[in-house]
């Protein structure tokens, strides 16, 4: 053993009481050890996720808490620097992993998972539209609300990560109509004019009920892709048209609430609009990837489909970038860039 490197990782020191703050993050230098049989990697890039907010809470999750004075892991895109002889992984090799939060990673091959970037795109993309989030996207649309060509489609988030990349795929798949939602006038101009949404609303403008009503008019919708729950979830499932889907992706506006929160007072339109609510976790659906990173790496490369990010630079800024993100100042995914 000895130190190849000095490497600066973000520590969770304090689990947050509503919104993180500063306080609740510390930036730690230390020597970075590699053990004999193990990668070293340099990060690129690294993932600000809302789903990192309810690892902060020490509490049963489909993923288990951040510990207190250990670093925050998530997802990173960087090159090897160091592999052991007998590994596949040479130095240069672009390897997605799951060991963020921090500058250099190091770990068992079976940490890394090599990929050949498509020319042209930056391996940020490979953390957004091309990433996690992107699948995200494409599962929840096509597999788990299953788009049928015409459709009236609503996102919410829809400036986000996750969003933009739906209401875009919703178009390509031949949605009758697009509607998106988002925090600012000025995301909601972006996907009217940039990512050619039918009709997009300010929800902050507004009761969500009235403004999600005239963005769809008369045709109601068939699809609601959730990002958010709360009053957009409600106002949904209001004007979900009978045999309408809910792709139920994530409950952002909820992640910072300190204790419960109400659930939609309008559930019981679900029996006699014979809705379908299904929630689901982008990780059960890996044997889509192949297809997706076909489909919608092309559509990138073609320029038939924007991958909108929002980079922060510097390890240091990481959290400021994380609880930006809760807060909507992204547009499109917000990455770190480290050592790009
Ligand atoms: P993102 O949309 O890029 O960023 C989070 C956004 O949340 C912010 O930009 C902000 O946009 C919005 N927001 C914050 N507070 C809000 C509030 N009170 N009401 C409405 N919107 C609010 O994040 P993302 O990575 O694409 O994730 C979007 C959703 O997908 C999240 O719920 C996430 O947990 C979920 N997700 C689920 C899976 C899965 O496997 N099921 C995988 C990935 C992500 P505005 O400016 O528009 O408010």
């Amino acid at each position: 053993m000895r130190d190849l490197v000095r490497a600066t990782e973000i520590h969770l020191v304090r689990r947050p009481q509503g919104p993180p703050v500063p306080g609740d993050f510390a930036t730690v230098a230390r020597g970075i050890e590699v053990s004999p049989g193990e990668i070293l990697v340099r990060n690129a890039f690294l993932s600000v996720d809302p789903y990192m907010r309810g690892r902060m809470n020490d509490g049963p999750s489909y993923v288990p808490p951040y510990q207190v004075g250990r670093v925050m892991d998530g997802g990173a895109i960087g090159r090897v620097i160091a592999a052991p002889p007998d590994s596949k992984l040479r130095p240069g090799q672009v390897v997605l992993h799951n060991l963020g939060w921090r500058d250099f990673a190091t770990g068992p091959e079976a940490a890394f998972r090599a990929l050949e970037p498509r020319p042209g795109l930056s391996l940020s993309t490979y953390l957004g539209a091309l990433g996690m989030p992107g699948l995200t996207a494409y599962v929840g649309l096509l597999d788990v609300a299953r788009l049928q060509s015409g459709e009236v489609v609503f996102v919410s988030g829809a400036a986000g990560a996750v969003g933009s990349v739906v209401g875009q795929l919703a178009k390509l798949h031949g949605a009758g109509r697009v509607i998106g939602s988002a925090g600012s006038d000025a995301k909601v101009e972006h996907l009217l004019r940039d990512l050619h949404f039918d009709a997009a609303f300010n929800y902050k403008r507004g009761p969500v009920l009235q403004l999600l009503a005239e963005a769809a008019g008369d045709t109601g919708i068939d699809v609601y892709f959730d990002n958010v729950g709360g009053d957009q979830l409600e106002a949904a499932l209001s004007l979900l048209n009978v045999h309408g889907r809910v792709a139920m992706c994530g409950a952002v506006s909820r992640y910072n609430a300190a204790g419960p929160m109400p659930g939609p007072n309008n559930l019981g339109l679900a029996v006699g609009k014979r809705l379908r609510l299904e929630g689901f976790l982008v990780g059960d659906h890996g044997p889509r990837r192949g297809a997706f990173l076909s489909e919608v790496g092309e559509a990138l490369s073609e320029g038939r489909l924007r991958a909108d990010e929002s980079v922060v630079d510097g390890i240091e800024n990481m959290p400021g970038a994380f609880i930006g993100m809760l807060r909507g100042d992204n547009v499109g995914k917000m990455v770190v860039r480290v050592g790009a």
